[in-house]
């Protein structure tokens, strides 16, 4: 097995083949052999499982998912990588790759038609500049055993952030909502080509198979969550006014106070239970309006 790791290897493997990084793609590949081996062993990869890796680059971590899981499924955007990976990938029969935006996918459709009778997991060092809509569409698939995924460090300690810390946000609810968050390893810069700006920290989510929390309407939930953040540091009633105008600055308090909070309290302190509450709260009155 090619060792993409090793910069005397990849080097001239990148040259031969007239290579260079696109920042707008998000190319930083990993030179440390050590992240794609724990990644892979960390997110619990074993010969049950299929996964689903997006942007394999020249394949670090694709070769450490092929040594362990049943099938790889990889999604890479880039065409110009395909003679590197058919060198450095090109032996697996555990592996297919589809050359296509990951964001254009059907990852639900995707996962049930390659992973027929295996543990669907998500693995991948994301293209930072799509952490987001990535991990929104692969969480709302709502398919996948865990999503183990590298991102910054500080999108890590958002997706995991406790309410009332800065780090809590909207986005967060919306993570834990589907997944519980674990945080298993900071990456320094120095461990990719090129160098990011940023230190990188591997996160697992572990999807929840049953929701805990009774929530009427999942739309209104989500739209209560937006609304409670967009106006941080006032109080909730008036994020949630703005939210739903058709509630009016009486009704979002009226809202407040019948699903049991301070008329003060303010959006970022409440957990999803609480969310949970002011949401179902809005849901009945709509549904008596
Ligand atoms: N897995 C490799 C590694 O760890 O060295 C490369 C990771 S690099 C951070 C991100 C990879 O995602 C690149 O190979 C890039 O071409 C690919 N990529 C960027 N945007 C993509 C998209 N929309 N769909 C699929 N792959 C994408």
């Amino acid at each position: 097995m090619i060792d993409v790791c090793n910069i005397q290897v990849m080097k001239p493997l990148l040259a031969e083949h007239g290579f260079h990084f696109s920042k707008a793609k998000g190319q930083n590949f990993l030179i440390s052999r050590w992240v794609p081996e724990q990644i892979a062993e960390d997110a619990g990869v074993d010969s049950t499982a299929g996964v689903l890796e997006i942007g394999p680059g020249i394949g670090p971590l694709t070769q450490q998912l092929c040594l362990r899981a049943g099938k790889v499924c990889a999604v890479e955007l880039d065409l110009r990588l395909k003679p590197i990976l058919a060198m450095t990938v090109g032996e697996f029969s555990n592996l297919e790759i589809l050359w296509d935006d990951v964001l254009k996918q059907d990852v639900a459709a995707l996962v049930k038609e390659k992973f027929a009778g295996l543990r669907p997991m998500a693995c991948a060092n994301l293209p930072y500049y799509i952490t987001s809509p990535i991990l929104t569409a692969l969480l709302e698939a709502e398919c996948f055993d865990s999503v183990t995924v590298m991102v910054q460090k500080e999108v890590a300690q958002r997706i995991a952030a406790k309410p009332g810390t800065a780090d809590y946000s909207a986005f967060t609810v919306f993570c834990q909502y589907y997944a519980e968050p674990e945080i298993l390893f900071d990456v320094p810069a120095g461990c990719f080509m090129p160098q990011p700006k940023v230190t990188s920290a591997v996160i697992s989510l572990h999807c929840r198979k049953e929701k805990p929390w009774q929530i009427d309407d999942v739309d209104i939930f989500f739209r209560t969550v937006k609304a409670s953040f967009a106006m941080r540091r006032k109080k909730l009633s008036n994020g949630l006014a703005s939210g739903f105008p058709e509630l009016g600055k009486d009704g979002a308090a009226a809202v407040i106070e019948a699903a049991g909070f301070d008329a003060n309290v303010r959006g970022e302190t409440l957990g999803i239970a609480e969310f949970a509450r002011i949401a179902n709260e809005i849901a009945r009155r709509k549904r008596h309006d």
